[in-house]
């Protein structure tokens, strides 16, 4: 028996290496991964851009405190910047942690301007922004609120798409509105540019900051740096995680200059968040991702991928109901119970996917997806479902 906590419905399939778009488990099986650990291997497995970086800075230095520069953060810092809409940077080392650092920093602004009292936040149902005891309220999910007290007040929640609703959330109280520009975990919701445009003035009538969770959608996953580019918006504060490091645990949080103008020395701080060892990571990745190319590439196939589904659900109607999200963050609302097609994609085809809310099937393939990559992976997606087909033909008809 594991002596880890049970907080996980794990496989026992464990894996040994990795080679781009390939996991191979212990026993040397190949599977296709479309998982990419939940959106973190953007640069598959095995960039030996990014193991060099590694080894290279493993041989320097692996951590001082942010007490000192960090030469690598510094760097990494200015070409967000430079890359982005942002002034500032704080990183971190988890997307939870980038949200913490997100909703503290609107918090603060506002404190600092002598509005202590406007600190609620306009979040979204279906959202996920992590396990904390500050993002486990900000998602509003109560099946991961209950149980652990009460929950930190300050949230409340509209229906995503609803401008109405969360207008008449809005008090004089309300500090700023937190939104995924994709939801990844409920179910791969695409918001509307009309509505991501609607929240920004809503925001900019009510002096209200508009807070990004681009920790799943984001560096590129929706074939745009950030998936708020597709509505031509400016967010306040963006938070982003997972692909930064590609497998190094590394978040940041990136704002304007004026609204993280109050976190002064004392105001926060992480042990770990930006150590050189993460930095030098997270700025070889970045060398990838901004390279010439990389992200037109991931436009095109998140659109190679979205015809292929498409024709994937005229095939099996009875299977896909419906076809969602953005780019390569893309999801398939199927009528067979999720859990259940997810291990049936990896133990009987040996294809890496994960389900999200509303029984949706989760793609997030690493970045560097090809279209022959897409081709099998549908092909696996086909053949899933004509074995699901044939168990029904093959079981005795229910009285
Ligand atoms: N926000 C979003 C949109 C996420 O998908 C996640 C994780 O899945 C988080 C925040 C939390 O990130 P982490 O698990 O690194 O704390």
């Amino acid at each position: 028996m594991s002596a880890l906590y049970g907080t996980y419905a794990r496989s026992e399939l464990a894996f040994e290496r990795g080679e781009g778009m390939r996991l191979f488990s212990q026993d040397g099986t190949s599977y296709l991964d479309f998982h990419s650990g939940i959106a973190v291997n953007a640069l598959g497995h095995g960039d030996a851009h990014v193991v060099a970086a590694l080894k290279s800075a493993a041989e320097k230095v692996w951590h001082t405190s942010n007490v000192f520069t960090i030469p690598e953060q510094e760097r990494l810092a200015q070409r967000l910047v430079d890359a982005t809409f942002a002034d500032k940077v704080f990183f971190t080392n988890s997307g939870a942690e980038a949200l913490e650092c997100a909703i503290k920093t609107a918090r603060h602004y506002f404190f600092a301007k002598g509005q202590p009292d406007k600190y609620e936040v306009i979040a979204f149902t279906g959202s996920f922004h992590g396990r904390t005891m500050a993002t486990i309220a900000a998602g509003g999910n109560p099946g991961y609120t209950e149980g652990f007290g009460p929950v930190m007040p300050g949230f409340k929640h509209a229906a995503p798409g609803d401008l109405d609703a969360v207008r008449a959330l809005i008090t004089p109280n309300t500090c700023a509105i937190l939104i995924e520009p994709v939801q990844g975990e409920g179910g791969v919701t695409a918001m509307t540019a009309e509505f991501m445009q609607g929240l920004r003035a809503l925001c900019d009538k009510h002096d209200m900051l508009l807070i990004l969770d681009e920790v799943q959608c984001g560096y590129g996953r929706t074939g745009r740096f950030f998936a708020f580019e597709w509505a031509n918006i400016t967010p306040d504060i963006v938070a982003v995680a997972k692909a930064i490091g590609a497998g190094f645990p590394i978040g940041a949080c990136l704002a304007k200059a004026e609204i993280a103008a109050s976190m002064v020395p004392g105001t926060h701080g992480s042990t770990y968040g930006g150590n050189p060892l993460g930095t030098a990571v997270a700025n070889a990745v970045l060398d990838r991702i901004l390279a010439p190319g990389f992200i037109d590439h991931v436009n095109q196939m998140g659109q190679v991928l979205a015809w292929h589904l498409q024709q994937l659900a005229q095939r099996f109607p009875q299977y896909v109901l419906e076809l969602r999200g953005k780019g390569l963050l893309a999801g398939i609302k199927i009528t067979p119970p999720v859990r259940d097609f997810v291990s049936r994609l990896r133990d009987d085809h040996h294809m890496l996917a994960i389900g999200a809310g509303d029984n949706v099937l989760r793609l997030l393939p690493p970045l560097i997806v090809s279209e022959a990559d897409i081709k099998e992976a549908i092909d696996k997606l086909a053949a899933a479902f004509t074995a699901i087909e044939a168990e029904a033909a093959a079981a005795p008809a229910v009285a």
